[in-house]
């Protein structure tokens, strides 16, 4: 979005703190805390609410996994680089459970990737041998738990299920920062030795900005607009149904699971209407919704149920499906993570950390490197 002269309030409230977040999503949250924990003075921005982006609107999955299944992940990068990354997400799935434990967030155990076809089945197989090789507990088996007639499944060890918007508002009351809401930011200048962060509300003056509004946030500065794009996503919840799906499930373009209220979610689909979906509007539409619909009733015949609720929400993809810590390079006391491609529960508490090492420690961020694009 973008924020219009007419819309700024008349005398914006004049702020100064050390380091400026802008994002209340799970990253910009985490980020946040880090910052506070190193003794920081810190302001945490948001243009809504804590939670208000992707990380209150997804589907909850926390997966030892990227957009990428780790074989192509290893032809892309290497096995040091894919074995990098695999260390961080599974550090950041431990951080998810130990954080939703922490603040009493409903999660539960246990999510499985599918498979709909062979191929897709000796993808999955080939998946499976490429994490037992690297010490990840696996569990691959033909068919599917539900007796659906999936071509395969895979169980990785630690995956789980969590209330997303939950767990990240719980992170941003905690994270120790003084917060901003309903606070736009629509320029970021440096001013003197330091950087000014405008927003609708508020002029923050500090000296280090952090940029965590993935997908929503590509028009705040040019560089971002080369690295993230945003691409809607699209959920729907149905009328209680009796128990049908004991454990989440995850496909190639499909994601879904049986609420604790027999309710049924369902999201994805995405690939099925590209052209449409590269778009940063916040909005429903029905031919999604249909195809979401039609894939329920195909795969589990019989059931009765209507759609009960939809939403949207918007990621952020990179060219290479994988999350970009940098700095921007006319301003390089800001610095960002975004781009987490549909996996931010599974890398973005470890993308919020690097950052926050890039600009404080001057770290470079490894194998999520903005400096790759
Ligand atoms: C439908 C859907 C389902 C998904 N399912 C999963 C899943 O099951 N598992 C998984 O790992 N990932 C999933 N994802 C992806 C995941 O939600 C994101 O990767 C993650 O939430 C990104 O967190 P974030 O904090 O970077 O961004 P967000 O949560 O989007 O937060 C960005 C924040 O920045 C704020 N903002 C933007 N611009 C400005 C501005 N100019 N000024 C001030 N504030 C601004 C926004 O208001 C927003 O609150 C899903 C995403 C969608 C859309």
């Amino acid at each position: 979005m973008t924020v219009s002269k007419w819309q700024e309030v008349s005398e914006p409230l004049q702020a100064e703190h050390d380091d400026v977040v802008i994002g209340a999503g799970i990253v910009g949250s985490y980020a946040a805390t880090l910052l506070h924990q190193r003794g920081r003075d810190v302001a945490l921005v948001d243009a809504r609410f804590a939670a208000s982006g992707a990380s209150g609107r997804n589907a909850g999955f926390v997966l030892t996994s990227q957009r990428e299944t780790y074989p192509t992940l290893i032809a892309q990068v290497g096995r040091p680089a894919a074995r990098e990354i695999l260390d961080m997400v599974l550090d950041n799935v431990a951080r998810m459970r130990a954080l939703a434990k922490q603040y009493e967030v409903p999660w539960e155990e246990g999510a499985i990737h599918l498979a709909e076809t062979q191929a897709d089945a000796r993808e999955l197989e080939e998946w499976a041998r490429a994490f037992a090789a690297d010490g990840v507990e696996v569990e691959f088996a033909h068919g599917d738990p539900y007796g659906a007639g999936y071509a395969a499944s895979l169980q990785v060890e630690g995956d789980f299920m969590v209330q997303p918007a939950r767990l990240t508002e719980a992170i941003a009351a905690a994270s120790g920062a003084t917060f901003y809401d309903h606070n736009e930011v629509y320029r970021i200048e440096s001013e003197g030795q330091g950087l000014i962060v405008r927003g609708r509300r508020a002029h923050i003056r500090c000296r280090k900005v952090y940029i965590a509004t993935n997908g929503y946030g590509c028009d705040m500065h040019p560089h971002l607009r080369r690295i993230v794009r945003p691409v809607r996503g699209q959920i729907l919840i149905t009328t209680p149904v009796e128990p049908l799906i004991q454990v989440a499930g995850i496909t190639e373009y499909d994601y879904f699971r049986q609420l604790e209220d027999g309710r049924l979610m369902i999201g994805g689909a995405r690939a099925f209407f590209e052209e449409q979906e590269y778009t940063a509007e916040d909005a429903v539409t029905p031919n999604l919704i249909q195809h979401l619909e039609a894939y329920l009733r195909h795969w589990f015949p019989g059931i009765s149920f209507e759609v009960e609720h939809q939403w949207a929400g918007i990621h952020g993809f990179t060219p290479d499906r994988r999350a970009a810590v940098g700095t921007l390079p006319d301003l390089p006391d800001a610095v960002f993570a975004l781009g987490f491609s549909g996996y931010g529960n599974s890398i973005g508490l470890l993308a919020a950390e690097r950052m926050v090492e890039l600009a404080l420690d001057g770290r470079d961020p490894g194998p999520l490197s903005a400096a790759r694009f």
